[in-house]
This record gives C-alpha cells, structure tokens and sequence, in this order.
C-alpha cells in the first residue's frame, strides 16, 4: 500500500545526512564537553559549531543560543524565567487565544499564581492584530508571548511589527518559532525578538532537543539548576549528538528553504484547491498566500467527524491530522479553530494536512483520489448532510 505522510507540523523523519553525523557522536565522539581531555575537548568543539549553525538561521550570534530539551522546554524557561526574573517590575504577561499549549498551560500556570494574563483574539483567518496587542499593554506589562506561524491553520503573525511595539514599551517579546523555523526567514533582529523558542525534530533533525535564542542583555532565570552548563541557564550534561544533528538540520534547512518554499507552496495549493473542487460543503481555515506556512493545509468538511476522516485515510496509508485534539477521551475542538469564530459542528469535521520535503505530486494525487470517496461514504450516514443537499435541490 501507498504511505502517504502529511503530518509533518507534529514531527519529521530526520535527515539521513544528520541521523549519519550523530551517529559518530554516540559510538566514537562520546566525550562530555564539560571534560577537559581531547573526548571531551572533541565534542565540545562540535556542540559549538552546532550552536554557530543554529545561531545562523536566526540572525542571532552563538553566544545567545541556549540548548534545550525541546520547544516545550524552551517555551517555559523563556515564560517562567522571565516572569520569575521580573516579577519585581510587573506582573501582566500577554499572549494570543491561538498559542501552542506549552505556551498558553504555562501563562495560565502563572496565572494562578499571581500574575495578570490578557489572551488576545485572533480575526477569521487567525491573525492576531497589532493594535489588539497595543491596546492590552498596561504599565505592569512583562511579557509579550506569542507564536511566529501557527501550527494547526499556518497563519502568520506580524511579529516585526509586534516586536517594534514591545521595544517601544520596554517589554519582553517572546516569540515561538517552532513552525516557522527553516519554512520562512527569521531575523530575530529585524524582527525585534528578545527570546526565541525553536525546536529540532520539525525541521528533521532528532526529537528531544531545541533552543532558546537570549538577546544580549536579556534576563531570564534559570528552571534547571546543577552543573551550570549553557551558561547556567540550563544546568545537566548537554544531549551531544541530538544537538549537533540540530544544528546540521539547521544548516541544511537554511540551504533548502527558498526552494521548499516554492515546492510546497504549489503542492498545498494544488491540494487545497483539488478539495474545493471534488468535495462540496468545505473550507479552507487560515490565510491563503503569503500570509501562509507554504507547508500548511487546514480544512473543514461538514456533516462529517474529523476522527472518522484520519481513521478512514489511515487505513488507506495517508497521515494527516484532525483540527479536534481529542485530549483524554474529551472531544473538544480545537481552541485555535474556536477562537477564529468556528462554530463546534465545523470545527469538529477539520483535518490538517502538513507537507514536507520528501512530498511529491503523485501524493497529492492520492489524497485527491481517496479523500473524496472517504468524505462521500462517511456522508451517506449523515442525515444532515441529506437534509442540506434536499434543501439547495429545493431553492
Ligand atoms: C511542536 C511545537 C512545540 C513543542 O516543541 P517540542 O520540541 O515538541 O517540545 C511548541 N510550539 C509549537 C508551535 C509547536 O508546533
């Protein structure tokens, strides 16, 4: 059977050229840089070519990327470290109704802890607007914390414009980069970023690894506490190979951007506009064009469940992923889909399709010739799905 993998917005298979140079790190170059004899010297001396890697793709200099175990974690140091760093200064921290939960559980963990959070909503396309951040700024205003592209609908912020707001306010910007690393250009400078969370197993490199980008200057208190490695910002023996195939993943994800870019962008058209065209009572969720992640495909189909649909392509080898998290048996859809006005019925028929690099025309064929006959059986059960094709026959 046909394997069609379109869920690269959840993760993505490592590169072969960088599962190639970890492997070294594992069997031969297994010294802990902290070490001062020549193992320890060796990896030590890659951990910091990978951080010059990682450091290039963002506009940013080595000595402000700090390691992590991931986007999660980075997400956390850059909120709870810089709310612990300034709680003397204020206590209101914002953020946008649209934000990956390592962002908005970890606001609302302070939240109960003490400190004011503004949620600002996001229009229909799930664009959240420069003068709704402006206005929530208040005097005690920390922390600006928000997302540079979506991960569910792949719309795109404008985090340049919100940077420059939050310099004029001597606030804090966090921005969580996490989709759009190595899918558009990042400058943490031009963009006016303070803290930048990334991570490495969305741009094929391994899981379990990540990065906060500190600028220069900026405070953030520690969440792990130990052997002060990472310039005491994130204490515990650093996780060699993961974060030197990181760093590969960057430099190959610098080299091929522009041209996946332009690849994907043509495929998710293609595949978007190939469901308008076979399936009626559809919608495309989120930007179109630029505004776009050229990787990103979210729609709703009515009269039928999200889960059904992923099951459905699953047992025909396609992977793509449903709108409705469906976290601990509740069938909740999802918060993003919600907050850009979706009704509960439509967003619970989402499905998200995410391309990558090793996607090809021929898998967008497949999609567009399986989904269709998916979405038509699963409507014959829908007494509603009937009800609305009588009445437009009736008009
Ligand atoms: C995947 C993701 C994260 C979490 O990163 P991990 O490395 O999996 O912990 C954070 N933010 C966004 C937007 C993501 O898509």
């Amino acid at each position: 059977m046909r394997r069609v993998y379109l869920d690269h917005s959840a993760t993505t298979p490592v590169d072969p050229e960088v599962a190639a140079l970890m492997m070294t790190y594992y069997t031969e170059k297994y010294g802990n840089p902290s070490s001062v004899h020549s193992f320890g010297r060796e990896a030590k001396q890659a951990l910091e070519e990978a951080r010059r890697q990682v450091a290039e793709l963002i506009g940013a200099e080595p000595s402000e990327v700090t390691f992590t175990s991931g986007g999660t974690e980075a997400d956390n140091l850059a909120i709870l470290g810089t709310a612990e760093a300034l709680s003397k200064k204020g206590k209101h921290i914002i953020t946008t109704a649209v934000e990956h939960h390592a962002v908005l559980e970890t606001c609302e963990y302070l939240e109960k802890n003490g400190f004011d959070l503004t949620i600002v909503p996001v229009d229909e396309e799930g664009i959240v607007s420069v003068e709704s951040v402006k206005k929530a700024i208040r005097p005690d205003t920390i922390l600006i914390t928000m997302m540079h592209a979506n991960n569910e609908v792949g719309a795109i912020q404008p985090v340049a414009e919100i940077g420059k707001l939050a310099k004029e306010h001597g606030i804090v910007f966090h921005v969580d980069a996490v989709q759009s690393l190595g899918k558009i250009p990042i400058d943490v400078k031009t963009m006016a970023i303070d803290l930048l969370t990334i991570s490495s197993h969305k741009i094929y490199g391994p899981k379990g690894v990540g990065a906060l980008y500190i600028r220069k200057g900026v405070r953030v208190a520690p969440r792990i506490y130990g052997g002060g490695q990472e310039k005491k910002r994130r204490s515990g023996t650093e996780n060699t190979p993961g974060i030197i195939g990181f760093g590969k993943a960057c430099e190959l994800a610098g080299q091929r951007m522009a041209e996946d870019a332009q690849r994907l962008s043509k495929l998710r058209d293609k595949l978007m506009n190939g469901i308008i065209e076979k399936i009626d009572y559809v919608k495309i969720n989120g930007p179109l064009g630029d505004k776009r992640l050229p990787n990103n495909v979210n729609v709703s189909i009515q009269f039928v469940e999200g889960e059904s649909l992923l099951l459905s392509l699953d047992m025909l080898g396609i992977a793509a992923s449903s709108g409705s998290a469906c976290t601990s048996g509740s069938l909740d859809p999802s918060h993003v889909l919600l907050a850009m006005g979706l009704v509960h019925e439509i967003a619970h028929g989402s499905l998200r399709f995410t391309l990558g690099h090793q996607n090809t025309e021929e898998d967008i064929d497949y999609v567009l010739e399986q989904l269709p006959k998916i979405v038509d059986r699963l409507r014959m059960m829908s007494p509603l799905y009937d009800q609305a094709v009588h009445a437009k026959q009736a008009q």
